[in-house]
């Protein structure tokens, strides 16, 4: 049979062109990438629970009969049915409604619904559950297996998914999908089959241990994520060996510009700053590229080591380029880098998606022309862009950048002989007991030292009870002059979704916050304007700025001190972390409101706890990974620290020495495993061999 590897979702009923398309979009091309699509998590429509047994946050299926139905005049209007089954009564709540459905819900009617459990006005409640009328002879059946639920994409429904993961399923067999961890291997380190543990993540019977999967503790998972953490952990060691072949160009020590450049700057460098910069003088000055990583908490002062670790390669006369995950960081730094770089005679040079026409020819001829210092967005990785003698390459906020994009700007070297330095910086810390594994091809630095002078951000918790406390909040900073943040989290996995509600966010908040102006940025909005609202929010034009998490990264305005985070406890710590960095950022004492919906679980409150407690991100890190969070925790995979489709470093650490030891065993014993393994796991996983 053929390899599912090579095999199209063309070849499943119903995908055509248009549905190829759309999987196409989130990388489903094939059948095994299917099957490696796991469920996010599991609904359990097994069985029927008694509404007496209920508890709240618990989503269950429940059947009883409507007692009444009547729509409520509250904060907003709402139709309230009434549902009993012997052992309790529960209420159903619907914002919206229409006339034809209140009618069909008359008393007497025996419902089946689903949804999730929440304390509400009149006792347990569930808001807008999915439901049908059954009848009492002959109620339909309740499922045998848990209901997964995929990660989505416009245009894609569960159902839909659903069914084309069981068609792959279906073909799944060993000569389908040849498992590459040699019995041996399994045995020592217990791995379940390959195909076993995705039959059984698509399809968990229906007395699967929820809570395990959710803590993705389970066998199951454990299986794929350590050949995912071991197809990684091969992928960089040849990464590494074959950069030990390269030849970099030897920048000798600057002798003028860094005491020049101090002496403009208005502050001194930090201890950490000088120490990290000395490490990295040290690395350009070898004939071979240097690759290092900065990790440097929110506000530590990175961009002052990337200037210091380019004036050693200006003054050696080479090109030097500055490279940021989105435009808005992007346009910062070059910002930045001019004021910093100009009165020392040295120009810099602007490129991005959007510059066109005889703007973007005329960059593009500089930077061919040998323009010093460069600065722009993944636009610098792109085949038109040539340099003419590039010796260091600065990548801002790694995790945004896939290494092949690293790759291909090593081919931008001198002469495409000589590979350019590579500094990479990254505000997103992990444990130290990680980084080793995470980042197995690099060197790391840390800049473990803020800045004198700094304020902490004092952060409370807040229950989403007293909102309209939060919002006396924004207008009293904001008359005071500050500007405030208002952060809308992820909603289920949709951003779709989590647009809407930002959008109705800045709806609300723009009405009870009348004499203020509120702007909005959302992942849906074009690259232009997102760009337009963050330079009327930097210029103090808006006063109050409503976000979904684009504004994550680096996004610097020192006037706001105020952030309001709703839902955090949807979030990963690392990731409130960074939101949490945008505020702190000048004299003024700044707040951070985390907005929570109660209940919180135990370690939902624990976690929120510690980014009450304390504003290091090494810290952060460290108790993120002590608490391996649960089902609410979104985890490093999402936050992009890196990109796995299974694993989780903080999650899955303890099987991190084993991955280590297998990974030793493969090369030496069954060097013929790597490449398929690799080919599995990575797009574009052959490139991980011909650096
Ligand atoms: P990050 O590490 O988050 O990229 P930045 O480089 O943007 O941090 O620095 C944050 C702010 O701190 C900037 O305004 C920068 O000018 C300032 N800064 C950096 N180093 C120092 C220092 N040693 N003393 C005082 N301010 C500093
Ligand atoms: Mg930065």
């Amino acid at each position: 049979m053929t390899e599912l590897a090579s095999v199209p979702v063309t070849v499943l009923k119903g995908v055509g062109e248009a549905m190829a398309e759309k999987l196409a979009r989130v990388g489903l091309e094939t059948l095994q990438d299917l099957l490696f699509h796991l469920p996010l998590r599991y609904q359990d429509r097994t069985r029927i629970v008694p509404i007496g047994q209920l508890r709240p946050g618990q989503d269950a299926v429940v059947e009883g009969t409507v007692s009444g139905a009547d729509v409520v005049m509250g904060r907003r209007r709402s139709l309230v049915v009434r549902l009993n089954d012997g052992s309790g009564a529960l209420s159903l709540r619907f914002y919206h409604f229409s006339n034809a459905q209140k009618d069909a819900l008359k008393r007497g009617t025996l419902l089946r619904c689903y949804g999730e459990v929440r304390p509400g006005a009149s006792g347990l409640e569930i808001y807008h559950p999915e439901y049908r009328a059954v009848s009492g002879d002959e109620p339909p059946p309740v499922e045998q297996t848990l209901t997964p639920i995929y990660p989505l994409t416009e245009g894609l429904t569960q159902q839909r998914l659903r069914q084309l993961c069981q068609q792959s399923l279906a073909l799944l067999g060993p000569s389908s999908l040849p498992d590459w961890l040699p019995d041996e291997l399994a045995r020592d380190y217990r791995l379940a089959p390959l195909a076993d543990a995705i039959r059984y993540l698509h399809n968990p019977p229906a007395d699967a241990d929820l809570e395990e999967l959710a803590l993705g503790h389970h066998w199951a998972q454990h299986r794929l994520a350590f050949e995912e953490l071991l197809t990684h952990q091969l992928s960089q060691q040849k990464l590494r060996e074959s950069l030990r072949a390269l030849r970099a160009p030897a920048l000798p020590r600057p002798r003028t510009l860094p005491a020049r450049y101090l002496g403009n700057l208005g502050f001194q460098p930090t201890g950490a700053q000088q120490r990290v910069a000395a490490e990295i003088a040290y690395d350009l000055a070898q004939p071979s590229p240097m690759l290092r990583l900065i990790q440097g908490d929110v506000g530590a002062g990175k961009t002052v080591v990337a200037a210091l670790a380019a004036l050693q390669a200006l003054e050696a006369g080479y090109q030097v380029a500055l490279m940021a995950p989105t435009e808005i960081l992007a346009e910062q730094h070059f910002m930045t880098f001019q004021r910093w770089l100009e009165p020392l005679g040295i120009e810099v040079a602007w490129l991005a998606g959007k510059l066109k026409g005889k703007a973007r020819a005329t960059a593009l001829e500089r930077i061919a022309q040998g323009a010093p210092m460069v600065v722009g967005t993944h636009a610098l990785f792109q085949g038109e862009v040539r340099f003419s003698r590039l010796a260091l390459a600065i990548i801002d906020e790694q995790h945004r950048f896939g290494v092949q994009q690293r790759l291909a700007l090593r081919q931008k070297g001198v002469e495409g002989r000589l590979s350019p330095h590579q500094l990479i910086m990254t505000a997103t810390p992990i444990p130290r007991t990680l980084a080793m594994s995470a980042y197995a091809d690099l060197d790391t630095s840390i800049l473990d030292e803020l800045p004198p002078g700094r304020t902490p951000v004092n952060t409370v918790l807040v229950a989403d009870s007293r909102r309209v406390e939060v919002i006396e909040r924004v207008r009293a900073a904001c008359a005071e002059g500050r500007q405030a943040y208002w952060v809308c989290t992820l909603i289920e996995e949709s951003e779709e979704l989590t647009c809407q509600a930002a959008q109705s966010t800045f709806d609300d908040l723009g009405a009870a916050l009348g004499e203020l102006r509120v702007g909005l940025i959302h992942g849906r909005m074009k690259a232009t304007e997102k760009a337009e609202v963050m330079a009327q929010f930097k210029a103090g034009e808006l006063q109050l700025l409503v976000a979904t998490t684009v504004i994550e990264v680096g996004v610097d305005v020192p006037n706001a001190s105020l952030m309001i985070i709703e839902n955090p406890e949807r979030l990963g710590l690392a990731q409130l972390h960074q939101l949490r960095g945008r505020v702190g950022r000048g004299r003024a004492a700044s707040h951070c409101v985390l907005m929570y919906h109660p209940p919180l679980s135990q370690i939902g409150r624990e976690r929120l706890g510690i980014m009450r407690e304390t504003n290091d991100g090494f810290v952060i890190a460290e108790k993120d990974l002590e608490l391996r969070g649960p089902g609410e925790m979104l985890g490093t995979r999402q936050t992009g620290l890196l990109q796995f489709k299974v694993a989780d470093l903080m999650r899955d650490a303890d099987l991190l020495p084993s991955v280590r030891d297998a990974a030793q065993a493969l090369l030496a014993r069954w060097p013929g495993h790597v490449s398929p393994l690799m080919h599995r796991w990575l797009r574009h996983g052959q490139q991980y061999g011909q650096v």
